[in-house]
């Protein structure tokens, strides 16, 4: 490529972390596992092409989503550090990685309160230090809530990023499919406002899984400084043109997209990102899940170069708009 570098700034723990990590993780702390053979294990965690969201939503017989097993396996101070660690010390090696921001929702990670949550983040900062020790990479964490918490939740979560944002807490995000009982995003407009108040970074899943209409209210009403995805913005040029006012930078993940068929195909991929260069909209490119989806950073640019949705000076562009809009 030509290039040697890349940062990540969008993806999550739960979907990034070495499936034989993950493994190795359950039985250590006794953990009961459906599966008794390994590539079962790993067949259940792999996302293959599926339709919209469902994937978020995929259950086992008992009633689990991958989500939900690799949440639990990373849910102690142990597991957390150990999770952080490999992932970054993994993307340095396997996708010449120098920046990445992990992200993940430390109230899906104490056990419903059994872990202290400070400890949690804590060791999850642990896991990142030790490996910028060991590594000579930049690292942050994003924490996020989830769509299907309430207010109180949500508020704890963002209290906690900015108590440990000298630590290195850079961020905060909120995720997670669409609960069934409607989620209004305009909920969390006063927790975003604290957030910046404290100097904290910003971001929001929105415009992936959720039409225009929430796009535009996180633009015009939080602001943020980043929104994960954003995919959907195509479509309307006048949110576009809002976007770029106001220098939000869409994250954007390609394999992800294609996989969830939040785009259709690479042929469609291709003329929402030339839109987006031809307007200027600032946009990075990002793994989301690298392991539940079989990718990295590298590899979403090898796959522009290759479907000729880049071409060798915009990606290098590109990949500068990931150093350049990091949190760090
Ligand atoms: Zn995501």
């Amino acid at each position: 490529m030509g290039i040697n570098y890349f940062a990540d700034l969008h993806l999550h723990l739960g979907a990034s972390t070495s499936s034989h990590l993950l493994w190795e993780l359950a039985h250590e702390q006794g953990i009961k596992l459906q599966e008794k053979n390994y590539w079962d294990f790993i067949k259940k965690l792999e996302i293959k092409e599926t339709n919209n969201n469902n994937y978020l939503r995929r259950l086992d017989k008992n009633n689990h989503s991958p989500f939900f097993i690799t949440q639990l396996i990373q849910s102690s101070p142990y597991a957390i550090e150990k999770s952080v660690h490999q992932t970054i010390s993994y993307f340095y090696r396997m996708a010449d990685v120098r920046l990445i921001e992990i992200r993940f929702n430390p109230l899906l990670r104490n056990r419903n309160g059994e872990f202290d949550v400070d400890k949690i983040i804590l060791s999850a900062l642990i896991g990142m230090q030790k490996a910028m020790i060991d590594y000579p990479i930049k690292a942050g964490l994003i924490l996020e809530t989830d769509r299907q918490f309430d207010y109180k939740k949500s508020k704890i979560i963002f209290e906690k990023a900015v108590k440990y944002k000298k630590l290195g807490i850079v961020g905060i995000d909120v995720s997670g499919p669409n609960p069934s009982s409607k989620f209004e995003i305009l909920s969390l407009v006063d927790l975003y406002n604290f957030a910046k108040k404290n100097d904290l970074k910003t971001t929001i899943h929105t415009g992936e899984f959720t039409d225009i209409d929430e796009v535009w209210q996180v633009v015009e009403k939080i602001s943020p400084n980043r929104i994960g995805h954003g995919i959907v913005s195509y479509k309307d040029k006048k949110l576009l043109e809002a976007i770029k006012k106001k220098n939000i930078v869409l994250e954007i993940c390609p394999t992800s997209n294609i996989k969830t068929k939040v785009v259709k195909d690479w042929d469609e991929f291709r003329k929402i990102i030339k839109f987006f260069l031809k307007n200027d909209i600032l946009f990075t490119i990002n793994s989301d899940g690298p392991e539940f989806f079989n990718t990295n950073v590298k590899k979403e640019f090898q796959m522009l170069l290759k479907n000729k949705i880049l071409n060798k000076n915009q990606t290098k562009k590109i990949i500068s708009y990931g150093f350049k809009y990091s949190f760090i």
